[in-house]
């Protein structure tokens, strides 16, 4: 049966300790929870695996009715609510799983005031009659688990999620905290915006995973390499591999098993009793590696994942963030692992080409795309480029004058070889520069590759780019290369890339590399692969 209401008004460190069995907060819990507790909104930013999930829970428990949680996972519902109900909180879900009679049970519970927290997808709140049943009841607050998935420009949006802001008029006062692990500083402000958190104190944890080594390897013979480096360097531990595809999901497993490595497949495909079985002997058993795709490891909470390595190139760097932050949350040391090729660069373009969304659609996968690219092809620390991305500052690795270095990352511990892209990075810049100031708009990457490259279209004579001095000034490189060169100063924040189309524009810093003060360094093999000769190369 479930246990009295006897948290209400309680010390939430005696609540953490009766209900979840820690002695102590973490990081920020404390404030957040005492915050929350208060009746104040927020906007909670913490790495996968630093605790979010007790910030709305405890004060779901201090405070009067039922807290409200909207995620979108409702595969993962079931597990929450019953993990909770272990723990004697009496929790429900409301989702679209449920049988009427089901529904109507736990309906009933929550106008009852026998809910302490409520899971609920957020579509289900635009179902008629949800507003109004909950309304009748009484509610401690509302907490939005995954926030970032409002943000258009994310990697992970759901056109529900929009929807939430509207809860900020149906109850002006009842507490509202939003979670992500994934928020870059526009997503951190679209979601302070969207989901009208005006007031909202935010609490910024550091996204910094020191003990996860991560190493980024060009892929030669993918299987190959996965076998060398599990057998090799993880003999007997647990890990988890994520491949793209159901089909390299499963013929990787099963290689992994004729290396004499204990893997078991894990994917959407496969029946719930063998998802059930391989998720349950990864959890249980010891060195057990599964093989999955990404729909394996959202709240899956297994504390010594010594690697996680990637078979297939992410398709955004928050989802590689997320899925490698799964490693080490026991902070003991763990390695992220990624193989890519051109051939995955091929293939996710494709895809993206042959997607039927809208072009703001593809040309947001597009700069989901090269961003994961830059992280892979560039010539800085790994980890300081991580936390840049996540809009945190890498100072604390910088040496005193000269460059980042965590020491913990390939590129800290193994540096690669070097091109000097200063020479094409600045006809870049001084094509977009012309083309802004005398035809008086600036295109996308491919029109300004022409132009460098001397390759007349139907497009470029009407526009008479073929007059620009820079015309023909690039020939000596393939498109290949140029496009390296441009991802690489996208993603160094040289150039941006503005609006549906891409449109490219030089930001302040460019200048300085026009004007010879700031080198441009690329990874010599990017530039080799990506079609050899060059005047250039060193
Ligand atoms: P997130 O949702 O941020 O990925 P979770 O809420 O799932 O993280 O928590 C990750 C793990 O940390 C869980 O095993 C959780 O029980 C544990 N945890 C959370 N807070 C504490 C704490 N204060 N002390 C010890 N363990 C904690
Ligand atoms: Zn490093």
């Amino acid at each position: 049966a479930p246990a009295e209401p006897t948290m209400v008004g309680r010390d939430p460190l005696e609540v953490l300790s009766e209900v979840f069995g820690y002695d102590s907060f973490r990081g920020e819990q404390e404030d957040i929870v005492r915050h929350v507790i208060g009746g104040g909104d927020a906007v909670v930013l913490m790495p996968t695996g630093g605790g979010k999930s007790i910030c709305y829970q405890i004060p779901s428990l201090v405070r009067e009715g039922t807290g409200v949680v909207l995620s979108p996972l409702v595969a993962l519902m079931h597990d929450q609510v019953a993990a909770l109900r272990l723990a004697g909180v009496r929790a429900a879900a409301l989702n679209s799983a449920l049988g009427l009679d089901e529904r109507r049970e736990v309906e009933r519970a929550y106008l009852a005031g026998e809910l302490d927290v409520l899971y609920l997808a957020p579509e289900r709140l635009s179902a008629p009659g949800t507003v109004e049943l909950l309304r009748r009841g009484r509610i401690a607050l509302f907490a939005i688990d995954e926030a970032h998935c409002v943000s258009q420009w994310g990697h992970d949006f759901r056109p529900d999620y929009l929807r939430l802001g509207a809860l900020a008029e149906h109850w002006p006062d009842v507490p509202r905290i939003a979670l992500t692990a994934t928020a870059t500083p526009e997503t951190h402000r679209e979601i302070a915006e969207r989901l009208h958190l005006d007031g909202a104190r935010h609490f910024v944890s550091s996204f910094d995973r020191p003990n996860i080594r991560y190493r980024i390897e060009s892929k030669q013979n993918a299987r190959a390499q996965l076998i060398s480096f599990v057998r090799g360097e993880h003999a007997g531990e647990a890990g988890i591999v994520y491949a793209l595809s159901r089909k390299r999901v499963e013929q990787t497993a099963a290689a992994l098993r004729d290396a004499g490595v204990d893997a078991v497949a894990y994917h959407a495909g496969l029946p719930a009793s063998e998802r059930l079985e391989a998720q349950t002997r990864f959890l249980r058993e010891d060195g057990v590696v599964v093989v999955a795709t990404i729909a394996f490891g959202m709240g899956i909470d297994k504390p010594d994942v010594r690697f996680v390595a990637h078979i297939d190139l992410p398709k955004s760097i928050e989802g590689y963030y997320q899925e490698t932050g799964r490693a080490g949350r026991d902070g003991l040391p763990s390695e992220a692992w990624l193989v890519y090729g051109l051939q995955d660069v091929v293939q996710q373009r494709q895809m993206i080409e042959s997607n039927d969304g809208d072009a703001a659609t593809r040309a947001n996968q597009t700069r989901h795309l090269n961003q994961m690219l830059a992280l892979c092809e560039g010539v800085e620390c790994r980890r300081a480029f991580l936390l840049r991305y996540f809009g945190q500052d890498p100072s604390p690795y910088a040496e005193t004058g000269g460059p980042y270095r965590c020491g913990n990352c390939d590129v800290c511990l193994n540096p690669p070889k070097t091109w000097d892209a200063t020479v094409p990075a600045q006809m870049l810049i001084s094509t977009i520069v012309r083309t802004q100031r005398e035809r008086g708009r600036t295109f996308a990457a491919g029109q300004h590759i022409d132009v460098l490259r001397g390759v007349g279209s139907e497009r470029v004579t009407q526009l008479r780019l073929d007059e620009l001095t820079t015309w023909g000034i690039g020939a000596e490189w393939s498109v290949a290369q140029w496009r390296g060169v441009v991802r690489h100063l996208l993603a160094t924040g040289l150039l941006e890339a503005r609006g549906e189309w891409g449109v490219l524009a030089p930001a302040q810093a460019a200048l300085a590399v026009q004007r010879g003060e700031m080198p441009v360094l690329m990874r010599e093999e990017v530039i080799v692969r990506s079609g050899g000769r060059s005047r250039y190369g060193s």
